[in-house]
């Protein structure tokens, strides 16, 4: 950073808290899909919430091994047939064939889905070593090479600010990434974490390595600290102690338990943004307070034309 951008960042950290944001970002939020038909019920409420803040994409997640298979189309198909927001499917390699793969990518072209996120995925049981399915793509780079020659889709990928744990290192994981480029990605999103300056040491050290794809931070809004300490520690985010000490106590007050969590994840993107990030990806867990909440204290107002079409 020169000393102007680092300048300009203090006078944005020292200013009234969002005073300073313009509601110049992009946000996109990411869905699982529903089990059951109150969990439908959820997810259409939430994405009729957070239509109209005009995402400029929102993402389904693939189950491990495939397991949402039908679920994860159904929900894609669904965004794209009745909503105006593009839809984006996520897609991993487990236990299928590169045949397999690209004939669910294929549906998805059929159905006008045209933005694929693409991941290796993890293996079916939980701890264990992955080991690519032998007729299947290796990992993720080769997964987005094999959809480059299918279709012309925008491929978004994964990326890790504290490292995948199957890496190495920090270098053996960007050129992962790099590879993943490099195959014709245009965009990765990051996995969550919880200190802006893991972020930005991350930013630099992927600029540094010759990538200039979009790096766009994960925001994964706390509402279950249990859960989020589980899934931080089976891929690798630090959880700081302090957050476990603003947690502490509030497992039977879930009003005030969101009310911390919004004020964590608030901080965090206010952070970023003052670091001159301008697009975030949010975890949303199918529920929209959240995500909504901080969107609007980044300035990203409702824009009605942008709702959903059958809402
Ligand atoms: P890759 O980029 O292929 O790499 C994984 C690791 O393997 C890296 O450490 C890399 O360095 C190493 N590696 C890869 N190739 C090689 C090689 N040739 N030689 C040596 N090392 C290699 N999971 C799901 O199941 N469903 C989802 O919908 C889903 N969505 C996600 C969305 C986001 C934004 C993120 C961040 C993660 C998501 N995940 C999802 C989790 C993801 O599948 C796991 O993190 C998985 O372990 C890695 O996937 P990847 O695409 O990053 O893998």
């Amino acid at each position: 950073l020169s000393i102007n951008q680092l300048e300009e960042a203090r006078r944005a950290l020292e200013a009234p808290l969002f005073a300073d944001v313009a509601g110049d970002v992009d946000v996109s939020f990411e869905f699982f899909p529903p089990k059951s038909e109150a969990m439908e019920k959820t997810l259409w409420d939430s994405m009729a919430t957070l239509a109209p803040l005009g995402p400029r994409f929102v993402s389904v997640t693939y189950g491990a091994g495939g397991s949402t298979r039908e679920r994860t189309h159904a929900t894609v198909a669904r965004i794209a047939r009745e909503t105006n927001i593009p839809a984006a499917a996520h897609l991993t390699c487990v236990e299928a064939t590169k045949a397999e793969i690209d004939a669910v990518a294929e549906e998805y072209w059929a159905a006008g889905v045209r933005h694929i996120v693409a991941l290796r995925g993890d293996p079916p049981t939980v701890g264990a070593r992955y080991a690519a399915h032998p007729g299947g793509y290796e990992n993720a780079a080769a997964l987005v090479e094999g959809l480059r020659r299918l279709h012309p889709f925008e491929i978004s990928v994964a990326c890790y600010p504290e490292c995948h744990p199957d890496s190495g290192d920090a270098a053996i994981d960007l050129d992962n990434l790099k590879r993943k480029m490099d195959a014709g990605a245009t965009r990765a999103i990051s996995q969550f974490f919880f200190s802006p300056d893991v972020f930005f040491r991350y930013r630099d050290a992927v600029a540094a390595a010759g990538i200039d794809a979009e790096i766009v931070p994960g925001i994964m809004p706390v509402s279950n600290f249990a859960a989020v300490q589980r899934m931080s520690k089976m891929c690798g985010t630090d959880v700081p102690a302090w957050m476990g000490r603003l947690f502490t106590g509030l497992d039977d007050l879930p009003g005030a338990r969101q009310l911390v969590s919004a004020t964590l994840a608030a901080e965090l993107c206010r952070k970023l943004y003052a670091g001159g990030v301008k697009q975030f990806h949010f975890y949303t867990l199918n529920r929209a307070e959240l995500s909504f909440a901080i969107c609007h204290l980044l300035g990203v107002r409702a824009t009605p034309e942008v709702a959903l079409a059958a809402a």
